[in-house]
């Protein structure tokens, strides 16, 4: 068996940061040995790490890796090479590619085509719809991350907006239900609200995204999401929360075990403001929208004071030709999974988050509350996801360094200070030092 030993490298795990070695044989995390004690011979390499931040891969359960049938703006091979690179170990997709994924026919094709595919672990999205909600009983918990309901439209209309509907998938699912959450009537009524008062036909000026998904939009939906889920007791997760009102909704008085409610925020939301539409244009234009800087700050709080549980991407590759036009026209959806962990880092560099619960958020907390098998934490006897960082190593985002197929990134022209070196997925040197090993593939996440 293959033994790789990562030597004196600074671990940051369950909330401690600590110098050890980690001994890796085949796919798993043999040892952790501890600063002093004595190393193993006889290792088929040795990685000296001195000064460089192991981490746990991240995991991230919210992506959208456009296959099957949008490939033109991703596919899973070309998207899962950007998680890769940016130190992500683990991804859940959802179902809104083409066909959708609302079938146990189109869930198997699905399945079938990451693990062809995905250099990263995976795991994939049963799409609820108004018709379909009979199949969910027959869904395997032990295999399929999680259903996706849209309680609002966005890429791909999968929209449930029938209360009936919504009532059945909350009383028969057995698996965790993650919402996107945004009040479709308020959606429409803003928007020829906003016509109307501008005498346009067509578009819309960008600056109008957030306040035709406003605030208020979002804030209805998630309380009509929690509500349900109270009254059917349910597993409830709503994605990437934009608003501060939002997380009122939210509970950080119990363990994130005891959680029936958790609440997910992503890169855009956390990154940017409504200040930066006119910077970065369409490029930041996703649903729900990015709204104010009000909001962001409440967010980040809510990262630290634990309303807000996870931290994903959400990523959404679209080509820039799709991301023409303003507020109507132009595609939602920012495609970020490459510089997630770096840019989460930035924040720690800032004060704002500090590294472990960075860690806490986008590694450990999703295979908590997805109870994902032996991932998500450097323990012995769990798969050897990891990450290696080195931190004032400052590198530029160019476009030579893009790995989505769509080849563009808000982040372009951006310098971080932290690099990720290199990621091991199931003890597999997937991405070493600025070259990804096209030839290995992830595993298919089971939970318990
Ligand atoms: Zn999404």
């Amino acid at each position: 068996m293959r033994r790789t030993l990562i030597k004196e490298a600074t671990l940051v795990n369950k909330g401690k940061q600590f110098v050890a070695s980690v001994l890796i044989e085949g796919d798993i995390i043999s040892r952790i040995i501890p600063h002093g004690d004595e190393l193993p011979t006889q290792c088929d390499e040795v990685i000296e790490a001195k000064g460089q931040y192991l981490i746990p891969g991240v995991i991230d359960d919210h992506v959208h890796f456009r296959e099957p049938g949008v490939t033109q703006k991703g596919d899973i091979a070309s998207e899962s090479r950007a998680a890769v690179a940016g130190g992500v170990t683990s991804i859940m997709d959802m179902p809104n590619t083409s066909p959708q994924t609302t079938s146990l026919e189109a869930l198997e094709a699905k399945f079938k085509l990451m693990g062809k595919n995905s250099l990263a672990n995976y795991s994939c999205y049963f799409g609820a719809t108004n018709q379909n909600t009979e199949l969910l009983s027959n869904l395997d918990k032990h295999e399929i991350c999680g259903v996706k309901v849209f309680m609002g439209a966005s890429t791909g209309n999968m929209l449930v907006d029938r209360i009936k509907s919504l009532e059945a998938i909350f009383e028969n699912s057995n698996l965790l239900i993650a919402t996107h959450c945004e009040n479709q009537d308020l959606v429409r009524q803003n928007t020829n609200h906003y016509k109307e008062e501008l005498g346009a036909t067509e578009d819309l000026p960008l600056a109008y995204h957030p306040l035709i998904r406003s605030a208020e939009a979002c804030f209805q939906s998630t309380s009509l999401a929690v509500e349900l889920a109270k009254k059917h007791n349910a597993r409830l997760h709503v994605l990437h929360l934009s608003t501060a009102k939002e997380l009122e909704l939210f509970r950080n008085d119990i363990p994130l075990e005891e959680k029936q409610i958790t609440a997910e925020a992503c890169i855009g939301h956390l990154m940017f403001s409504d200040k930066d539409y006119e910077k970065f244009g369409t490029g930041i234009k996703c649903n729900p929208a990015i709204k104010t800087i009000d909001d962001q700050s409440a967010l980040r709080a809510g990262v630290m004071n634990n309303l807000i549980d996870v931290i994903a991407t959400d990523h959404a590759p679209h080509l820039l030709t799709d991301k023409e036009g303003g507020a109507l026209k132009a595609a939602s959806g920012t495609p970020t999974i490459q510089f997630s962990l770096v840019n989460m880092l930035s924040l720690v560099d800032q004060g704002i988050f500090n590294i472990e619960t960075v860690v806490e958020k986008m590694c450990h907390a999703p295979a908590t509350i997805f109870k994902i098998e032996k991932r998500g934490y450097i323990s012995e006897g769990y798969y050897a996801d990891l990450a290696l960082l080195s931190k004032n190593n400052p590198w530029t985002v160019s476009k030579e360094t893009i790995q989505s197929k769509c080849g563009w990134s808000p982040f372009e022209g951006t310098t971080f200070n932290w690099k990720v070196d290199k990621t091991f997925i199931n003890g597999h040197l997937t991405f070493n030092d600025g070259v990804i090993n096209s030839d290995i593939r992830g595993k298919k996440l089971k939970f318990k």
